[in-house]
């Protein structure tokens, strides 16, 4: 018998709308002993079955569900039907045409919580974010091994929510030998390298694989400035694109470098392509001065507010970097603006960007909304999935002083 969280009087209309999560408010009473990650059953205060989750008690978020089936038994069949489901999924993409690097696994969103599984070439890289997920996580390489054929797996459980669910970061080789943690993928027909065991998330941003595809699409003639480059993605796609020049920007030397790598590797070095190490805010202040200015503007920064209560300085931070990269636009420019923070929602992103634009004086449209790619799915029964929010802006000119 598995223990019981019956949550208190009316606390049960998120899981009836098949939404994962239980918060510590809603918790009533815990019936029995269960260890972090354990399963247990979700009950209404009356008693009645609702889910069954994984526990953890260090967590604000204290249960995630499993299943919202009475008749499912959380065990290792279980997650082998999840893991197929998931791998189908990829599978109706179709993306084998355009990479051999995708998300096979995307948490919530696959109803797999806490496991985040990415796929490059042979090499599968899995993150076990939350007690549930690391409790099961000898079962689930062993399946992911088993469903996919992959003969090596590198852990990257070293994401900073796994703080909050009270462990520790584990990163290395879980399955399988590997010569080297570093890589070469490929996208587009460019190759790119990805540093499994140093690089940014898994290696690598596969989630705006779609969105560097169409940065390649508009480069054609345009001079580039890509902020935030990492180690050069849209900037490669760009120059591939027939971008002018591509002038990429980040505090990382060793992202740089890599991205210098890349180009090399791709045989895109005479391709206009430059390489400057800086704080944004700083280095477009600086343009803006210079009277520097660009045709094409890309502006990928990190994560400003992971949940709602950063999103005010966020917002700052977002109006700040559009309004400068709206000023160092030609008229005719396009700016590919993102936010992958889970605190500010597209609606809120749209306004930031308007405002922005308003204060730099630039008349401008949207011609595009962006997005994750379909290897990130959203759960409709999971907003929260939803991170990564774009706007393709093309300025026309600018506005008459008010
Ligand atoms: N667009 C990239 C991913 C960008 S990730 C891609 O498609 O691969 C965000 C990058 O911003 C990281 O490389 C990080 O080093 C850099 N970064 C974070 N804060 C910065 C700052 N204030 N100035 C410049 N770069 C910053």
């Amino acid at each position: 018998m598995s223990a019981n969280l019956l949550l208190k009087p009316g606390r049960e209309k998120s899981l009836l709308r098949r939404h994962p999560w239980v918060f510590s408010g809603a918790v009533q009473q815990i019936q029995g002993n269960p260890t972090p990650g354990e399963t247990i059953t979700l009950r209404t205060a009356e008693g009645q079955f609702l889910a069954r989750a994984a526990y953890s008690p260090n967590s604000q978020i204290r249960a995630r569900v499993w299943t919202f089936d009475p008749q499912e038994e959380v065990d290792a069949e279980f997650f082998r039907r999840r893991i197929r489901s998931a791998l189908e999924q990829r599978q109706s993409l179709n993306l084998s045409a355009v990479t051999d690097s995708l998300r096979l696994v995307h948490a919530e969103s696959d109803n797999l919580p806490g496991l985040v599984v990415d796929r490059y070439g042979e090499v599968l890289v899995l993150q076990a974010l939350t007690a549930g997920a690391e409790y099961w996580r000898e079962t689930l390489a062993d399946l992911l091994q088993e469903e996919t054929g992959a003969s090596v797996l590198y852990e990257r459980s070293d994401a900073d929510v796994r703080e909050l669910e009270g462990l520790a970061p584990r990163t290395g080789i879980l399955r399988g030998s590997l010569p080297s943690p570093r890589l070469q993928m490929q996208e587009y027909g460019l190759k790119f390298w990805v540093d499994l065991a140093n690089g940014h998330k898994t290696g690598f941003y596969l989630d705006q694989r779609a969105n560097r595809h169409l940065v390649a699409e508009l480069a054609q003639g345009r001079e580039t400035l890509n902020c935030f480059s990492y180690s050069g993605g849209f900037s490669l796609h760009a120059a591939r694109g027939g971008a002018k020049s591509v002038l990429s920007v980040d505090s990382s030397a060793e992202a740089l470098a890599l991205g210098q790598e890349n180009a090399a590797l791709n045989g895109l070095q005479a391709n206009g392509l430059e390489w400057l190490e800086a704080d944004v805010f700083v280095a477009l202040r600086k343009f803006r001065d210079q009277n520097r200015s660009w045709d094409l503007i890309i502006l990928d920064p990190p994560k400003f507010a992971p949940t709602a209560a950063q999103a005010e300085k966020a917002a700052r931070g977002y109006k700040d970097i559009n309004r400068l990269a709206f000023k160092l636009l030609r008229p005719g420019g396009f700016l590919v603006t993102f936010s992958c923070s889970g605190g500010i929602d597209a609606a809120l992103f749209q306004k930031i960007v308007a405002s922005a634009a308003l204060d730099a004086g630039a008349d401008a449209q949207i011609v595009g909304h962006l997005a994750q790619g379909g290897d990130h799915p959203v759960s409709l029964h999971f907003p929260e999935g939803a991170y990564l929010k774009g706007l393709l802006c093309l300025k026309r000119g600018v506005l008459p002083p008010p």
